[in-house]
C-alpha cells in the first residue's frame, strides 16, 4: 500500500498531495459518520464487520460493547 514519490519530480508531488488530501477528509470522515469496520472484538476475539454508531458498536456474537479506537492513523 505504501506509494513512493520522487520528490522533484512536480507530477508526483502533486499525486502526493492529492493522496494526503484524501487521507485526512476520509479519518475525519469516519470520526463523525457512522461506520462499518471490521474489528477484532476485544472479548471474543472474533473478526466481524461491525457497524459503529458514533464510534461505539456491539459485537454480533457475544454482544459487547466496542468502542472505536480513533487514534490509529
Ligand atoms: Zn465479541
Amino acid at each position: 500500500m505504501v506509494k513512493k514519490y520522487r520528490a522533484g519530480n512536480k507530477n508526483d508531488m502533486k499525486k502526493f498531495m492529492k493522496n494526503v488530501e484524501k487521507q485526512v477528509y476520509s479519518s475525519a470522515e469516519s470520526g463523525v459518520k457512522n461506520t462499518t469496520h471490521t474489528v477484532e472484538c476485544p472479548k471474543c476475539k472474533t473478526s466481524k464487520k461491525i457497524r459503529f454508531k458514533k464510534g461505539v458498536g456491539k459485537c454480533p456474537t457475544c454482544h459487547s460493547r466496542i468502542e472505536l479506537d480513533l487514534n490509529w492513523e
